[in-house]
């Protein structure tokens, strides 16, 4: 699908400029505007729309399309005008104000001196995925300059505390951008600190590009990062949502590092993306009808019937590591399943936070729970790396312009999208920002296996 959005003054600059292949000079003089398009949540919402049932909700009812206060740029920070972002999951929970409203996230980050109280508004401008092209830094940036095409890696850090300088997942004062903190990638300008920033993978277009970071870094460290899962060569990892974000990410580090792949999915048509991106061994957990769950209490009888068909698959070998996100409705099988001395890598809890399993089968099997969180800045750009160099493929599906972000939202929440889900920011059209043909033509095949046609 390709639908062009309203061409704003700033729209038309960047365009324009990208189009003469401006210098830096040129693209730092393009104005700034007072005000820009953005995706905005309302506080205002939060007793009425925050308030319904979940059945009675969708995201798309909380995503006005607003005119935003530009920020002030901090000397660390870059301002980047946005050519696309994407849709992820925690733009979801934002705008179902649950498990609780962004807003008191932006409060917290309001205390912490220095700028933190710009983030603080009655709006939210939400989106945690951002590809685009500098046009002003702050006094105290050094690496990156006006007309630089960027990816924004939505770890956001302040550093300043001793924790965060082995592993900055571990900083006290880290947070989700664009979730946990305000103008984010979901509007034509976005403010990001510099180490955020990332080079945009050429071969690919503004909205492949910015359809990867959040969810390729944060698999990345889940399997590969020496804080998560550790996979080895000839591991067989279990992952869940196999043809979804995470899982489309998780799927190629397995397959990338050697591992073998269960896929877990929920219709044929996932099922089929899985092997056609190189997977043997596919569930589909709709066909077998699993639930384990029944009238609120876990079904063992289900756990095992899941793990005779995982040794049906793998030969009679259980998973040396679960890839797990699904949270609740799955992690009592997970735990299950693994094998012993195995682990379960976890970063969510889509289906509820609160969960349960048989402990018996952790201990006495000398499983291992590895908590995950997005990734620092080295994972993240070693997930990166492996873009630009045609080694990870983005998974993109379809993407929508941002007046219709909300229908973006909407799919995720519903579960009726296939890998990720790209919102055109700046960009009128699909396929536009590619500087390497070359590079693209040789992955051409890996780059389009998600896309979908759409209307
Ligand atoms: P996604 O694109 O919606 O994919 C999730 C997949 O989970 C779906 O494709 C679905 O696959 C599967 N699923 C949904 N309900 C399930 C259930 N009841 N049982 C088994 N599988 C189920 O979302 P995502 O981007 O991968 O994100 C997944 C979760 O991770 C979200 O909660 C998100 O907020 C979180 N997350 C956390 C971090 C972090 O750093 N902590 C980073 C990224 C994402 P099938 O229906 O095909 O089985």
């Amino acid at each position: 699908m390709s639908t062009s959005s309203t061409t704003t003054r700033l729209a038309g600059d960047v365009l324009a400029a990208l189009a003469a292949d401006a210098t830096p000079e040129e693209f730092g003089a393009i104005p700034v505007p007072t005000e820009y398009r953005a995706v905005a949540l309302h506080a205002a919402d939060i007793d009425t729309i925050g308030a319904l049932p979940r059945g009675e909700k969708r995201p798309s009812m909380a995503m006005h399309v607003d005119e935003i206060p530009t920020p002030e740029l901090a000397p660390d920070e870059v301002l980047i005008a946005t050519m696309a972002s994407s849709m992820n999951f925690n733009t979801v929970w934002s705008a179902i104000f649950e498990p609780v409203p962004t807003f008191a996230f932006l409060r917290r980050y309001a205390k912490v001196r220095g700028g933190g109280q710009r983030h603080a508004q009655e709006f939210h401008v939400v989106g945690s995925d951002a590809c685009g092209v500098v046009l002003r830094t702050g006094s105290a940036v050094t690496r990156w300059r006006p007309g630089d095409r960027v990816l924004v890696h939505p770890n956001d850090v302040a550093l300043e505390d001793p924790q965060g300088h082995d592993d900055a997942i571990l900083d006290p004062d880290q947070r989700v951008w664009g979730f946990e903190s305000n103008y984010g990638g979901l509007g034509e300008l976005c403010l990001a600190k510099a180490h955020q920033l990332m080079p945009k993978p050429a071969h690919l277009s503004w909205e492949e590009a910015a359809s990867m970071p959040l969810v390729n870094c944060t698999a990345y460290r889940m399997l590969v990062g020496r804080q998560g899962a550790r996979m080895q060569q000839g591991d067989i990892v279990l992952i869940w949502g196999a043809a979804g974000g995470l899982g489309g990410f998780a799927l190629q580090y397995v397959l990338n590092g050697g591992g073998y792949p269960i896929c877990v999915v929920s219709s044929p048509e996932k099922a089929q993306v899985c092997r056609e991106a190189g997977a043997e061994w596919v569930i589909d957990r709709a066909e077998h009808g699993l639930t384990f769950w029944e009238d609120g209490r876990q079904n063992p009888k289900e756990a095992q019937r899941f793990g005779k068909l995982i040794r049906e698959q793998t030969g009679g070998r259980d998973p040396d590591i679960v890839f797990e996100h699904p949270g609740r409705d799955t992690f009592g099988a997970s735990v299950y399943v693994a094998r012993r001395g195995g682990k379960v890598v976890t970063c969510a809890s889509t289906t509820g936070f609160t969960h349960e399993f048989d402990n018996r089968y952790l201990w006495m099997f000398t499983k291992t729970i590895v908590g995950s969180h997005l990734a620092n800045y080295a994972e993240a750009w070693a997930a990166n790396e492996l873009v630009r160099a045609g080694r990870t493929q983005p998974i993109l599906s379809r993407s929508y312009p941002l007046e219709e972000a909300g229908r973006a939202a909407d799919d995720v929440f519903g579960n009726v999208h296939l890998g990720k889900v790209g919102v055109l920011c700046i960009a009128p059209d699909e396929g536009m920002g590619v500087t390497n043909d070359e590079l693209r033509r040789e992955h051409i095949a890996g780059i389009r296996r998600y896309a979908s046609p759409v209307g």
